[in-house]
């Protein structure tokens, strides 16, 4: 298996316009590995409580999940409630209980310490140093961050970028990061402190890609129909990652190519609650996804204007 993710493994509530549920499967490194794994075989290193549905990962399994470095420990897991306005373009978090996600201390499987691709969820970066100091030389690093750590934790949080080789974050985090409202300015000053490229999440109006002297945007997939943005962000990480870990193309033509994987994976995640937006969709069913990104966006220049 070539790609490790660490992160948060959750029981979810979520209300939308369109309904809702109560303690679904959820958590960011769930959305990761449900993506990922339509591409590549995943390792999850993460922690749930005694209450939780062990068999609702069980059941993941078959896709190429490896879910031996989740850990269950005593106590609750870690449960996540969110509200969506009318839009769903913003959302609210109305509770979050940590549980036993709140002595979390990630250990990385023996057996799991030379995974080629690593991912390390938006868990405190103190944690996520932890993890870099127990996986061997990986050929890519990538990290999530989120608003409480970047204003609790700012601090081990660059020590963090200068250890990694791609941020994926929101609009909305790298301008707190970067204290600059302008994404572009805000993506140049995160290339200054380590990370060779990043990538900005922009939910429905797609994603962006910067590197040195360069740039590349995704749009979003269009949905006529969006039941529940939860997890989307990650659903495009695992895709972006899962690719790059299947073809090992560290080239910046591949990772254009990992931005539409991920915002095919994105455009799945919101079809459903939970993780069911990925039932019934093959690897042909992401192939055919992706090629509409191609006839989404293609153009011809015309020679010369009218
Ligand atoms: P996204 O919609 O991509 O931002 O991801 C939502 C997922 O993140 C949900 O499944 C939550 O369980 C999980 N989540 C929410 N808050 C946290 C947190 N503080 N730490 C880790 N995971 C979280």
């Amino acid at each position: 298996m070539r790609l490790l993710v660490v992160g948060s493994v959750a029981l979810d509530s979520v209300e939308t316009p369109f309904g809702a549920v109560t303690d679904a499967l959820g958590g960011s490194a769930t959305y990761f590995s449900v993506a990922a794994s339509l591409l590549t075989g995943v390792r999850v290193v993460g922690v749930i409580g005694d209450d939780f549905p062990k068999g609702d990962l069980e059941k993941l399994a078959p896709r190429g999940i490896d879910w031996s470095g989740v850990v269950q420990a005593k106590g609750e897991s870690f449960r996540w409630k969110g509200k969506y306005s009318f839009d769903l373009a913003s959302r609210d978090t109305l509770e979050t209980r940590l549980g036993v996600f709140a002595d979390f201390k990630p250990q990385i499987p023996r057996a799991f310490a030379d995974t080629p691709y690593v991912f390390l969820g938006n868990i405190h970066p103190a944690l996520q140093l932890a993890v870099l100091d127990q996986v061997k030389d990986p050929q890519l690093v990538a990290c999530d961050t989120m608003n409480y750590w970047i204003s609790s934790e700012k601090e081990t949080l660059l020590k963090v970028l200068k250890r990694v080789d791609l941020l994926i974050v929101n609009d909305e985090e790298i301008r707190q990061l970067s204290g600059d409202w302008n994404i572009h300015r805000a993506a140049r000053w995160v290339l200054s402190q380590g990370p060779r490229r990043v990538v900005i999440k922009r939910g429905e109006h797609g994603a962006f890609l910067a590197e040195t002297g360069k740039s590349f945007y995704c749009p979003a997939f269009p949905m006529e129909e969006v039941f529940d943005p939860t997890g989307a962000g990650d659903s495009f990480a695992g895709g972006f990652l899962g690719y790059v870990a299947r073809t090992g193309d560290l080239s910046s033509a591949g990772f254009r190519r990992a931005m539409v994987y991920g915002s095919a994976m994105g455009s799945f995640a919101v079809s459903s609650f939970s993780v069911g937006g990925f039932e019934g969709v093959d690897p042909a069913a992401l192939q055919t996804r992706v090629r509409s990104f191609k006839d989404l966006t293609h153009f011809d220049v015309a020679e010369a204007i009218g």
